[in-house]
């Protein structure tokens, strides 16, 4: 019963896991070729003269392709049609047609022979690769065989993964929280390692010298503003435990190992698909103007334009355009208030009525315009430029709105220093698709003079309300 019960433990496993190749539960034709299999090294789908190929249930694959692609070294002896491969300090030896093989000169049985097909040698990979201290996985359902690099020489086990949380976060940015707790803290050396797969969306963490306790079991995630599907988590090889999480999109999380080493956490933005601005009637956009008058720099060197006046110019008209259109364009700060004597409103002030609930804001929208060098010399960095926060899907598709409706200005000559992600306080923070724009440098000689004029000033107002118009109608 004992037996029986652990065996069924491991088959469970690998299924679960996908890490076995196709050498069970299939059917076993002893000419049974298939190949439709594809081929991953070190995340790379490799593309062979000679497809890898399913033969009796084995993988057999190009034996110079692979294992060089991997850093081995290949060898051929063709009188005794032999061949070596070399890693590190492990070699294995085939011969054609033959299953018996040896691994640093110790004897092992193939069940299938290494053969010469198409005039390449194909080998068994899993046999060859795992000698070699290689990881190989098998993922039925994309036909895809995956060889990783050893995650690291057999060291002894550090300890157990004892415990997986899958919980809800409390930001757009932090939407979903994964949390992977420890026994011991990780390696120094080679603390873990990421992996984000495709077709279907995943993202993997491999923890070397760890192992898994029984009772820490995959988890299924049901939350329609969540990334997230399910995570799932198994052995994969002797001392190393691997941790997928199930994703709708390619998100990649943010990581952050806990002081003490003993758990690490997977901070997944909100899922892009959920966006669904007028689900509540309305359309609320934030605009937020940088800086103040109070704010020291932030003027050009000739002190002819400060940024602040500019910012707030922008808001109040690109908020006049977009009222016109229905919108309801709220402001982050009363530039009103701004007498020269008050002092600038927090960025943390900005955020917390961005997110007010009460507010109902969809898009956050932040006005800058952008400065170089030490503030009082001329210097030659000149144009547009806009920033949305980390991975976020939605604060990038915003930026791109943007970007495809300030093209005329384009044209006519202002330099395009696109679309980029940043850390910037108010876009990090913000609970919605949230963008900074840099409309153009006050520092150079040139451009101060655009963002001084006030027919300048009134055609990128247009440009900035038709993107933010245009990504509010392409998700009602
Ligand atoms: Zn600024």
């Amino acid at each position: 019963m004992r037996i029986q019960k652990s065996f069924y433990y491991i088959i469970v496993l690998l299924l679960l896991l996908g890490a076995g190749l196709p050498q069970f539960g299939g059917k076993v034709h002893a000419t049974n070729i298939s190949y439709d299999v594809r081929l991953q090294v070190n995340g790379v789908e490799l593309k062979l003269d000679v497809p890898p190929l399913i033969k009796d249930n084995r993988t057999l694959v190009p034996v110079r392709g692979v294992f060089e692609a991997l850093g081995g070294k290949v060898e051929w002896d063709a009188a005794k049609r032999q061949v070596t491969v070399f890693y590190q300090d492990t070699k294995v030896l085939l011969t054609i047609g033959s299953t018996a093989a040896s691994v640093n000169e110790a004897g092992a049985v193939l069940d299938v022979p290494a053969q010469i097909i198409n005039q390449r040698t194909l080998i068994p990979l899993r046999f060859v690769a795992e000698s070699l201290n290689f990881l190989v996985n098998w993922d039925g359902a994309q036909r895809l065989v995956s060889v990783n690099e050893p995650a690291v020489p057999s060291q002894p086990l550090l300890g157990d993964v004892d415990s997986l949380k899958v919980e809800a976060g409390t930001s757009k940015t932090e939407n979903t929280i994964v949390t992977i707790g420890l026994s011991a803290p990780l390696s120094a050396t080679a603390p873990y390692k990421t992996l984000a797969l495709t077709d279907p969306d995943r993202f993997a963490v491999d923890l070397p010298g760890f192992s898994l306790t029984p009772a820490v079991t995959d988890q299924t995630y049901a939350d329609e503003k969540s990334p997230v599907t399910a995570v799932r988590i198994g052995q994969m090889t002797a001392d190393t435990v691997r941790v997928v999480v199930d994703l709708l999109e390619g998100a990649k999380p943010t990581i952050t190992v806990s002081p003490d080493g003993l758990s690490i956490v997977l901070k997944f933005a909100q899922y892009s698909g959920y966006f669904k601005p007028l689900e509540d009637g309305k359309l609320v956009v934030m605009l937020d103007p940088g800086h103040w008058s109070t704010t020291a720099g932030k003027r050009s060197p000739d002190g002819s334009l400060r940024e602040y006046e500019f910012n707030q110019d922008m808001v109040g008209r690109v908020k006049a355009l977009l009222e016109a259109q229905g919108i309801i364009a709220l402001t982050s700060v009363d530039a009103s208030l701004d007498n020269g004597t008050t002092p600038e409103p927090s960025l943390a002030e900005r955020v917390r009525i961005a997110n007010d609930p009460a507010n109902a804001v969809d898009i956050f929208v932040s006005f800058h315009a952008n400065a170089s060098g030490n503030g009082k010399d001329w210097t030659t960095p000149a144009g547009w430029e806009t920033f949305y926060y980390g991975n976020s899907i939605l604060g990038k598709s915003l930026a791109k709105s943007l970007e495809r409706a300030t093209a005329p200005a384009f044209a006519a000559g202002l330099k395009n220093r696109g679309v980029k992600s940043a850390d910037f306080y108010v876009i990090k923070y913000t609970t919605m698709p949230a963008i900074l724009i840099e409309h153009g440098f006050y520092t150079n000689i040139y451009e101060v003079e655009k963002l001084k004029s006030d027919s300048w000033r009134a055609e990128m107002a247009t440009y900035d309300a038709t993107g933010i118009i245009d990504f509010l109608n392409a998700y009602k």
